[in-house]
């Protein structure tokens, strides 16, 4: 997948905070596991910086798994669990998960 792409899609989604929409350069691309990415995204009105999961197959519209504001990151690294800041963290979070994920990040 080329990560162009990837932005142009993500860029269709609203700041969950306020509404805005983001645009293609305020999103990041972390990294992916298969068909499984992850970005953040930092929104142009309020500021507000989200980390997206979201499943994203060629040909097809992605389906977002997750998108957590920095305060429910927060959450996460109190509870030991997600250190949302380094890739490769969230690489081994995902082996130690896999098919749990997203019921893990259902429970908000
Ligand atoms: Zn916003």
């Amino acid at each position: 997948m080329e990560e162009g792409l990837i932005k142009r899609l993500m860029a269709s989604m609203k700041c969950g905070v306020c509404g805005q929409g983001y645009e293609v350069s305020n999103i990041n691309i972390l990294g992916h596991h298969d068909d499984l990415w992850f970005l953040s995204a930092l929104c142009p009105a309020c500021h507000t910086r989200c980390l997206v999961a979201a499943v994203i197959k060629e040909g097809r519209v992605p389906e977002v798994i997750t998108d957590l504001t920095e305060a429910e990151l927060d959450k996460f690294r109190n509870a030991g669990s997600l250190t949302a800041d380094e890739v490769l963290d969230m690489h081994d979070f995902l082996k130690d998960f896999d098919g749990e994920f997203s019921r893990l990040f259902s429970q908000k």
